[in-house]
């Protein structure tokens, strides 16, 4: 390389590097003022997708209260909904796809970028608890259909009829009515829960856990189970986690870009709403089309944003525990 373009390869290169730091939303930047009083992290913090998140929230509320860690906090959280046979959208009692078998998706992320996940996954009630020893026990991020499932009976999990009767039921309807024809994603046939807490460490982990879209084709995968598309952390910014239909979220890796978006400065709110506005913008046709995002950044401030109004989210910390309506950008 020539001394002129060493000169200003490094000048760009420390152009940048400025620049990065100088992102408002940094969390390394402080303001002069910010050097002497450092921003106070809200710690612990725990926020989940949907009403069933109350429930998750609780759950994970116990570990977290008692000083425990959030990559456990979020796991046994969203267990809860899992096993819950009256949730019609994750694990245990979540509608099947077109054929009549149930199958689920799941991720986990911790504050040191480890991440596993499982997809396509039958029999099996907890596929959160499967992604956490794949992210643990193997060299690998995802295992899929009967590799997963195999894996998971290895691993002692036990195999369970997720089918409950009265989701066998609402499919058998479904199967005789016109909408066979075009399963289409509403309020009423989705709803995964996304979970993300920080611990009183100040260490952010995520998990993600659907039975997809109901009446899909056999074999679809979503977004859920996708590291950067249903869920993202990383510790340095936050962690972002998404609701709706997934193939719109994996079009623009909703997630990573959410916590991108955080590192340039943005609100979790502000970032969520730029995503949000990003996948209304990469589609021609977004009627009914629902995704929402929701955000935690590494202060424990939290956000969230969907397409169309209905999108909520639960939140618990210190203070409170309570529901919150999200933006949005559309009514129905
Ligand atoms: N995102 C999930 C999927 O596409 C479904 C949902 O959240 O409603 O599988």
């Amino acid at each position: 390389m020539s001394r002129r373009n060493f000169i200003k390869t490094s000048a760009l290169g420390i152009g940048g590097i400025l620049l990065a730091k100088c992102a408002p939303g940094n969390p390394e930047n402080t303001t002069d003022n910010e050097e002497t009083t450092p921003k106070t992290i809200s710690k612990p913090v725990v926020i989940s997708t949907w009403n069933h998140g109350l429930d998750a929230n609780k759950a994970a509320w116990t570990i977290l209260e008692k000083g425990g860690n959030a990559l456990d906090a979020v796991e046994k959280g969203v267990m809860v909904t899992e096993s819950d046979p009256t949730n019609r959208s994750v694990g245990l009692g979540g509608l099947p796809d077109r054929e009549g078998h149930v199958t689920l998706d799941a991720c986990i992320m911790n504050h040191e970028n480890e991440c596993g996940a499982v997809a396509f996954l039958q029999e099996i009630e907890n596929p959160i608890a499967v992604a956490r020893k794949v992210m643990e026990e193997t060299p690998h991020v995802m295992l899929v259909g009967q590799g997963a499932q195999d894996f998971a009976l290895a691993q002692g999990f036990q195999k369970t009829n997720l089918l409950v009767p009265e989701a066998e039921e609402a499919w058998k309807k479904w199967k005789e009515s016109e909408e066979q024809k075009k399963p289409g994603i509403n309020s009423e046939n989705h709803d995964t829960i996304g979970m993300l807490a920080i611990d009183e460490h100040g260490n952010i982990s995520g998990a993600c856990t659907t039975s997809g879209w109901a009446y899909k084709l056999h074999g679809r995968v979503g977004d859920s189970p996708i590291i950067g598309a249903g869920l993202f952390v990383d510790n340095e910014v936050g962690g972002a986690c998404a609701t709706g239909l997934g193939e719109a979220v994996i079009r623009i890796a909703g997630s990573h870009t959410v916590v991108e978006l955080m590192r340039q400065g943005k609100s979790p709110n502000e970032a969520c709403k730029e995503a949000v506005e990003r996948i209304i913008k990469k589609h021609k046709n977004i009627e009914g089309l629902q995704v929402g995002f929701l955000a935690i950044n590494k202060y424990g401030e939290v956000g969230g944003h969907s397409v169309y109004a209905g999108f909520n989210y639960a939140l618990r910390d210190n203070q409170t525990e309570k529901m919150i309506d999200a933006q949005y950008e559309m009514e129905w």
